[in-house]
């Protein structure tokens, strides 16, 4: 990377001065990696997980591209995200993981969502209304294969003509253990799952979410759901991530150089051993940059890495800049997310996963997608 040229203002808008960090989301590589999920995957549909607001990154802005790129069904959580990507993408088929709570079935017809159900009394809802509508309504079916999560059990299953009154366009289930690839559990799962959907003959089957794609063909059936392998997180420890669509840079606004013995933040946790250059950036906790990161993370500059000193701050964090070239100053940015330090990288040095990283992208800073 390069420092900021200032002298350039031209290219600079005053929300981007303003900001204390920037985020770029490149929706080339977004593009990118759907397309080579959708190869891996073969003959089964590959839709798009969008929920959390398409993993911090800007539902709004994300799902078009995957759209052009050849998404053509998209899943959030909750009916409220479905309504609001609606709005961006009039005619995809939208699936809501959750399907609804108690009286807002209708709510979810009015918007042409698809709900996941997940419990009988769902099922009897969607089933009403669509006696209201003059036929059954689209649906998802999931059943609960191992996770205790969400879904139907085997015993729901068995009710006699429980789902008369509704058309199941999907059945699906999720894995639990799918980041391991050795973990018996999978195959359980697989197992139980293929026993399960057989309650629907000919309905398209759905297991697998990222790391599920990558434990073979045999989790793909007819679709699989990704969503975090699209936004550049690894799908288990021994498979890379795709490409990186995340760049997050923070920007120093202060420089100082600290003598030895002086303390640095919130409860003076580091002194420095010797004269030190320090640079205080604009990016702390409020920004989803955790506090568990003190003493762990570190920003860079090229290929070269400035630790963190002392703690996280609400909205700063201190960082040792005794190697930078002299001509770093305030306004220029540091990398907290890029080339040196992915998605996974920093959520190891915070004690969490690549997913928690980017849902907690907060929600002042300086946006741009290419
Ligand atoms: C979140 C979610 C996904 C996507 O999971 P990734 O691991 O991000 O690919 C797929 N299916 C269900 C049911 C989910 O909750």
């Amino acid at each position: 990377m390069s420092f900021l040229n200032q002298d350039d203002s031209s290219a600079f808008s005053s929300a981007q001065a303003m900001a204390g960090a920037w985020l770029c989301v490149d929706r080339e590589v977004l593009a990118q990696n759907y397309k080579k999920l959708d190869s891996i995957t073969g003959s089964a549909e590959c839709a798009a997980v969008v929920k959390a607001d398409g993993y911090g990154l800007g539902a709004a802005a994300i799902a078009p591209a995957l759209l052009n790129a050849g998404a053509k069904t998209f899943f959030v959580a909750h009916l409220q995200e479905g309504v609001q990507l609606r709005q961006v993408l009039p005619h995809a088929r939208i699936f809501v993981l959750h399907g609804f709570m108690i009286g807002c079935a209708d709510l979810m017809h009015a918007h042409h969502l698809i709900p996941v159900l997940n419990d009988l009394g769902q099922v009897k809802e969607w089933a009403d209304l669509g006696a209201v509508h003059g036929g059954p309504l689209p649906c998802a079916v999931q059943v609960d294969s191992g996770m205790s999560r969400f879904g139907l059990s085997a015993a729901d299953l068995a009710v006699e003509g429980a789902f008369d009154g509704v058309q199941p366009c999907l059945v699906m289930s999720h894995l639990a253990c799918a980041d391991t690839p050795d973990n018996p559990a999978n195959e359980q799962q697989r197992r139980n799952f293929i026993a399960m959907a057989e309650h629907f003959p000919g309905v398209p089957r759905s297991l697998a979410a990222s790391s599920g794609i990558f434990l073979g063909s045999d989790y793909h059936f007819e679709l699989v759901r990704p969503g975090a392998a699209l936004y550049g997180v690894a799908p288990n420890d021994g498979v890379p991530a795709l490409g990186h669509v995340v760049r997050l840079e923070a920007r120093v606004v202060q420089i100082r150089t600290v003598p030895p013995g002086a303390g640095v933040g919130y409860g003076l946790t580091w002194r420095a051993e010797k004269p030190t250059r320090l640079a205080t950036l604009g990016i702390g906790y409020a920004d989803g940059f955790f506090r568990a990161q003190a003493g762990q993370a570190a920003v860079w500059c090229g290929d070269v890495r400035f630790p963190l000193v002392g703690r996280v701050s609400m909205d700063s964090v201190s960082v040792d800049i005794s190697d930078a070239p002299e001509s770093l100053k305030p306004g220029d940015v540091l990398t907290v997310l890029g080339p040196n330090q992915g998605v996974d990288s920093l959520a190891a040095s915070g004690g969490t996963i690549g997913y928690e990283i980017l849902t907690s992208l907060g929600a002042r800073f300086y946006r741009h997608y290419l």
